[in-house]
């Protein structure tokens, strides 16, 4: 078979690497990729995996590469080319790709959408109220007291979100978004849901519009500084399982949230095959679904995708054919964390194009992999290109021994101003 993944980030290196390790596969590029992807060899023929200078957003160009080569099955990583109905239109050109169409991406693209359908189909999710008035949302919020979370209803790069504790931040969230437009078309509608308060899980699950195979659980690092701290990023580790959770809870969990989901797609004839991946608050009342993603999270792929027994390919193959309840997923009783290395400042302003060394002796240790995210080749030298450098990845028996593992292959890796958090993964071993 032949693949072409999209996307150049740690999400679709983790991805290119599993896909690699199929028996299926005799060809992949990867558009645009990164210098870490470029490395990848497939395991069948040896061959390397070619890295194509197209956009993830340039969905003519990719759609004309995918007929020219004659690609098998085309991969979708990040969720844009998912908005923007990338799917609809390979499909329409009659060329096989994974992940949701354009209407069933909105659980993503719109939080607007995903709320109302939550409502609508009993999903659980938090008291919650959509606006377009700010005048009409600022009452909304102060009937809770300001403690709530504001939300741009499209997509903003992970920044759409403003949490709230008195009703003058309300105030200033409404106005930032629906009145000074903070975040341009994404914010003309708004979400306001109340403050839920409990321990955070998100899950993933694949589906092929009717059957939702759970993934183990794991849970992310959203914050720059170790405890929490500092601002928002698009993550900077995480670790698999969580030992807060059982396989059997995360089972009832995931039912009570993918069943009326999955039923609710079906009443409204939306057909999601790809990533589902809710993020979710565990109440005294029981889960409640803040939001929902459509496509792997970063760096949870990472984690997941280094447990994961069962050949990928097969598993997105039976996502597009509907076939998924025939498959069993495979997954090493291992923990695995990842430990983003970001470039210093991230994710404010940060300097490009430091010189990256000691990946070989990384690469020497067992089980562990370095996924590349923001990385280029400068002649000789790998270096960075973005904020999010590299993911650094190990997998052992007991989470003690994989989080040493991923600190041991950190401390090998150097470029200037280099940052990550030291407490990947902490929290679960205090408890
Ligand atoms: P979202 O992108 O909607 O998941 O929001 C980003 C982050 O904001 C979540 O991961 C939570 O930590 C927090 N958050 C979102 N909605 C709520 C809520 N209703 N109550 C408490 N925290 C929330």
């Amino acid at each position: 078979m032949k693949l072409l993944v999209i996307g150049s980030g740690g999400r679709e290196h983790a991805l290119v690497w599993k896909l690699a390790q199929s028996r299926h596969v005799t060809r992949m590029w990867c558009a645009p990729g990164n210098a870490g992807i470029a490395e990848e060899r497939l395991a069948g023929n040896s061959s390397l995996v070619e890295c194509v200078k197209i956009g993830a957003e340039d969905l003519n160009a990719l759609l004309a590469f995918a007929k020219e080569q004659r690609v098998d099955l085309t991969v979708v990583g990040p969720d844009n080319p998912l908005g923007m109905g990338i799917v609809d239109s390979f499909q329409r050109n009659r060329q096989r790709i994974w992940g949701p169409n354009q209407r069933a991406a909105q659980f993503e693209s719109s939080k607007a959408f995903s709320q109302q359908f939550m409502e609508k189909h009993g999903v659980p999710t938090a008291r919650s109220g959509i606006f377009s008035d700010a005048a009409v949302a600022r009452k909304f919020a102060e009937g809770l007291g300001g403690r709530c979370a504001v939300k741009a209803d499209g997509l903003a790069l992970g920044k759409g979100v403003l949490i709230c504790g008195s009703p003058s931040e309300a105030n200033d969230a409404i106005q930032q978004i629906l009145v000074q437009g903070a975040f341009g078309k994404a914010g003309t509608t708004i979400v306001i849901q109340e403050f839920l308060e409990g321990t955070e899980i998100s899950l993933h699950a694949l589906c092929d519009g009717q059957t939702a195979k759970l993934f183990p659980t794991s849970q992310d690092h959203k914050r720059a500084l170790d405890g929490d701290l500092g601002l928002n990023t698009g993550g900077m580790g995480t670790y698999s399982p969580v030992p807060f959770l059982t396989a059997k809870e995360s089972a009832e969990v995931g039912e009570q949230v993918l069943g009326p989901w999955l039923r609710g797609c079906h009443a409204e004839g939306i057909d999601f095959r790809g990533i589902i991946y809710p993020g979710i608050m565990l109440t005294k009342e029981g889960p409640k679904v803040l939001e929902f993603n459509a496509r792997f999270g970063d760096p949870e792929t990472q984690v997941y995708l280094t447990r994961l027994e069962s050949d990928l390919v097969e598993l997105l193959d039976a996502s597009v054919e509907g076939t998924l309840s025939k498959v069993d997923f495979q997954w090493r009783s291992d923990s695995s964390v990842c430990v983003v290395m970001a470039s210093g400042g991230y994710p404010r302003e940060y300097a490009k194009g430091r010189v990256i060394s000691g990946l070989d002796d990384a690469a020497k240790l067992p089980n562990t992999k370095v996924f590349h995210a923001g990385t280029q080749r400068a002649r000789e030298d790998f270096v960075t290109s973005g904020g999010r450098v590299l993911g650094v990845t190990a997998w052992a028996s007991t989470l003690q021994q994989a989080r040493d593992a991923a600190y041991r292959a950190v401390e090998k890796i150097k470029f200037d101003g280099a940052h990550y958090r030291r407490d990947i993964a902490a929290k679960a071993l205090a408890n």
